[in-house]
C-alpha cells in the first residue's frame, strides 16, 4: 500500500494538456487564460473627468479669478467643448473628455452656479484634480491579463474594455462520473427498504460545476459484462473517468477487474489513508485517466477534493495555491497506521488564526456530516496523538479556484 505523497505524485504524474478553444467572453467566466489579452488602446482612452463640475485652466486660479462664465456642458460621450478664455469654464460631468484648453476639475460641492457663472467657494484647488489621465492604467498594447489566469468577473470587464469578445481558453477534460452499484436508485426513484438513493455522483458533478466543469453521468450495475461493456464505451469518448464504488474487496466489487481488460493499466490500488484507502488509480495506454475512489460518500468527497481537484487545476495550467493550515483546536487520537483525513469546521480566532473544530460523524458513510464540515485536516501518518494547539494543512471544500 502507498502513502498519500506517493499517491499524490504518481496522479500528478499524469498531469495533461488537453489543449484550447475559443468561446465568447460572457461564457469564459471561470475559464483559464490561454492567450494573453493586450490594451486595444491606452486605459483609459483619453483624460477621463472624474467628478461632475466644471473644468478649467489653472492659470485663471494662479491669476486671481474665482468666478467663471459657463461656456457650455458637456456630457459623458461628448464631443470636448473648448474654452476660448481663462474667465470661461465648460460644465463637465463624470466620464468625458477633459478639453485640451482646460487642466482642472472642480466638482460642484466646491462651487456655486448661479445665472450661467460658476463662483468657488473654496480656495483648496490643485491644479489637475480629478482627472484620471490617459494610459496611466496601461498602455496601448500592454497586457491586460495573461496566459493562464483564472477569469474572475475583474477579468471580464478588463477583456470587454479592450473588445476581446472572443477569448482562447483552457479546454477541460471530457469526463463521466461513474457510480455502481445494486443497492443505488436515481434520487426521483423510491427505493425498496434494503435499496438506497445514490448521492456521490450527483455531488461530484456538482464540485465540479463549482468549478465550472462539465460532466456526465452514468450508473453501472454490479454485472460484470455490462460493466465492462459501459467502461469501453466511456473509455472511447471521454478523457477522465471518475468512479465511486466498486473498487473495495467486495464479491460485486468488479471495476478494477473490468479496467485491467480493458487495457487500463494501475497505477495505484489502496493508500493509507482514512477514508478512502480502497482508492484505485489507472491509465489506459491511449491516455485516459481513471480516478476510482471507493463508494463511501465521505471517502469519495475527500479523494475527489484531495487528489482529483489539484490534478485538473495542474492540468489546466493554473499555478497550485499555497497549502492553507489550521489550528487543530481539539484533541485528537488516531491509533491506525493511515493517515487521518479529520472532519473539521473551520473558523477564524480573535488573532484572526484559523482553527479548525473536528466534526466527527459516524464514519465514511455519514454524508449528513459533510452538511457541518468544511474542509478536512490531513493528519501526519507518523503520529497517533494530535494536540490541541497543533498546525495542520487542511483541504477545504467550500471554496472555488
Ligand atoms: P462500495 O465502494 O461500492 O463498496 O460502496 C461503499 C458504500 O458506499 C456502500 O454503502 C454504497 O452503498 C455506498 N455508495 C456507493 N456508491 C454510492 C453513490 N453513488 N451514492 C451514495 N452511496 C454510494
Ligand atoms: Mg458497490
Amino acid at each position: 500500500m502507498i502513502t498519500v505523497e506517493e499517491a499524490e505524485n504518481i496522479i500528478f504524474a499524469q498531469v495533461t494538456d488537453y489543449g484550447a478553444e475559443i468561446v465568447p467572453f460572457e461564457h469564459a467566466l471561470g475559464c483559464i487564460l490561454a492567450e494573453n489579452i493586450k490594451a486595444d488602446r491606452d486605459l483609459p482612452p483619453f483624460n477621463r473627468v472624474t467628478m461632475d463640475g466644471i473644468a478649467i485652466n489653472y492659470e485663471a486660479i494662479k491669476s486671481g479669478i474665482s468666478t467663471f462664465r459657463i461656456k457650455g456642458t458637456q456630457a459623458a460621450g461628448d464631443e470636448p467643448v473648448n474654452i476660448d478664455e481663462n474667465t470661461e469654464c465648460v460644465e463637465i460631468m463624470t466620464g468625458a473628455m477633459l478639453p485640451v484648453t482646460t487642466d482642472t476639475v472642480i466638482r460642484y460641492e466646491d462651487l456655486e452656479c448661479r445665472g450661467g457663472l460658476a463662483t468657488l467657494v473654496t480656495n483648496n484647488i490643485k491644479r489637475g484634480q480629478n482627472i484620471h489621465y490617459k494610459g496611466i492604467d496601461k498602455k496601448q498594447d500592454e497586457i491586460v491579463s495573461s496566459h493562464g489566469q483564472l477569469i474572475t468577473p475583474a477579468i471580464i470587464s478588463l477583456v470587454a474594455s479592450v473588445g476581446e469578445t472572443e477569448l482562447r481558453v483552457k479546454k477541460s477534460p471530457r469526463i463521466i462520473i461513474l457510480s455502481s452499484g445494486d443497492e443505488l436508485v436515481e434520487a426521483d426513484q423510491t427505493p425498496t427498504p434494503f435499496q438506497i438513493r445514490m448521492s456521490n455522483n450527483y455531488t461530484m458533478k456538482a464540485v465540479l460545476q463549482q468549478h465550472h466543469i462539465d460532466a456526465d453521468l452514468l450508473h453501472l450495475r454490479d454485472d460484470p459484462e455490462a460493466i465492462k461493456k459501459q467502461l469501453k464505451q466511456c473509455l472511447e469518448n471521454y478523457d477522465v473517468l471518475l468512479l465511486s464504488g466498486g473498487v473495495s474487496m467486495g464479491k460485486f466489487d468488479y471495476i478494477p477487474k473490468a479496467l485491467e481488460e480493458l487495457e487500463v493499466n494501475t497505477l495505484f490500488h489502496k493508500v493509507m489513508q482514512r477514508p478512502g484507502k480502497p482508492f484505485w488509480f489507472g491509465k489506459h495506454d491511449k491516455g485516459q485517466l481513471v480516478f476510482a475512489f471507493p463508494g463511501n460518500p465521505v471517502a469519495t468527497f475527500m479523494c475527489l477534493h484531495r487528489y482529483f481537484l489539484p490534478w485538473l487545476k495542474a492540468s489546466l495550467g493554473l499555478k497550485a495555491e499555497p497549502p492553507l493550515f489550521a489550528v487543530l483546536n481539539n484533541r485528537q487520537s488516531f491509533n491506525f497506521p493511515l493517515k487521518y483525513f479529520l472532519q473539521v469546521k473551520l473558523h477564524y480566532n480573535e488573532y484572526c488564526q484559523l482553527m479548525a473544530t473536528p466534526v466527527e460523524g459516524n464514519g465514511s458513510g455519514d454524508f449528513a456530516n459533510l452538511a457541518d464540515i468544511d474542509a478536512f485536516m490531513e493528519l501526519p501518518l507518523e503520529k497517533n496523538e494530535f494536540k490541541k494547539g497543533e498546525v495542520f494543512k487542511v483541504w477545504r471544500f467550500d471554496q472555488r479556484f
